[in-house]
């Protein structure tokens, strides 16, 4: 019987592994046809000044509608586009509209947007960055990268080089997810980084946990030495808001303030909530 059952437990993982390579394919091949059917759409999610209370600016979020299964996370097609070549016309795509958008915002507000490393190795991508400012209008000065520190990890200098190059032309450069990956520290001094991006898990546990608030005071206090600004993820209570504006952090972002929605939902609610800010 024991036999009987082992044998039973290797087909069940036989079979699902099949089934789950099965999938995968299917949605690889769904993914090369959503760019031209239009399947993609950017939500934005400001973030905003903790001092002061006013938006500085918005994040680009990639949405996926896909005809049968419905919303599909970035979380989960950002790793398949990239590990199947997609990810540099989607990401092309995403900076071509995401820039073109930010011409809608006042014109204190930034438009951050999430990249790849597969991106930035690309000979070629600061050309094309350029082009897209050209076409659309918007300021280098207006736009900021995101790039986690995972991705940084174990990366040639060509990486390097790409965010030196960007940042010379006057885009900011943010680390995300920061504290969930090596080495954060040794980052801070090699890279190019305007901004730090605590990551959602530290916020999530701010409040009940004294390490969490050791470690984002930690962080905040270190970037503020480093003339690095740091903005807080995933705000979702008050509390967390008045714990991290003590600390001294630069920015929330988070469902307290808004969720990620279309630009013109966002510039609709910034009229009702920041009416002289979008006049002038
Ligand atoms: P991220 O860049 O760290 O983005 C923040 C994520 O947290 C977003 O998930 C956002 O919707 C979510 N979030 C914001 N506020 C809250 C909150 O208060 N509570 C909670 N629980 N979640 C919050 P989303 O949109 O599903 O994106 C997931 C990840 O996918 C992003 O993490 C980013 O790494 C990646 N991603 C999204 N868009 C793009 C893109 O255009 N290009 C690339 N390469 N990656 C992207
Ligand atoms: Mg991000
Ligand atoms: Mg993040
Ligand atoms: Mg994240």
């Amino acid at each position: 019987a024991a036999k009987r059952s082992g044998r039973g437990t290797y087909r069940f993982f036989v079979d699902a592994m099949a089934e789950q390579s099965r999938s995968r394919r299917l949605l690889e091949e769904d993914l090369r046809r959503a760019l031209s059917r239009g399947e993609f759409a950017l939500h934005y999610q400001p973030f905003v000044d903790l001092a002061t209370g006013g938006v500085r600016g918005v994040e680009a979020l990639i949405r996926w509608f896909h005809p049968r299964r419905g919303l599909i996370s970035p979380a989960e097609f950002i790793p398949v586009a990239e590990e199947c070549g997609l990810i540099d016309p989607i990401g092309d795509w995403v900076i071509q509209e995401a820039v073109t958008a930010a011409r809608k915002l006042p014109r204190h507000m930034t438009v951050a947007i999430n990249l790849s490393p597969i991106q930035l190795k690309r000979p070629g991508f600061t050309l094309g960055v350029i082009h897209a400012l050209g076409d659309s209008g918007l300021s280098p000065e207006r736009l900021e990268f995101e790039i986690t520190e995972t991705a940084l990890l174990n990366q040639d200098g060509s990486i390097l080089a790409a965010l030196g190059q960007l940042r010379d032309l006057g885009i900011r450069i943010s680390l995300d997810d920061f504290g969930t990956g090596y080495s954060s520290l040794s980052y801070l001094r090699s890279f190019p980084i305007d901004k730090i991006k605590i990551d959602r898990s530290f916020v999530a546990d701010l409040v009940d946990s004294t390490d969490s608030a050791a470690i984002v005071r930690a962080v905040v206090g270190l970037g503020h030495d480093l003339g690095i600004e740091t903005t807080a993820e995933g705000v979702e209570t008050s509390d967390q808001a008045v714990m991290l504006t003590a600390m001294g952090c630069t920015a929330g972002q988070g469902y307290l303030y808004a969720r990620p929605a279309p630009i013109d939902d966002i510039i609709a609610s910034l009229t009702t909530r920041y009416p002289t800010a979008l006049a002038g």
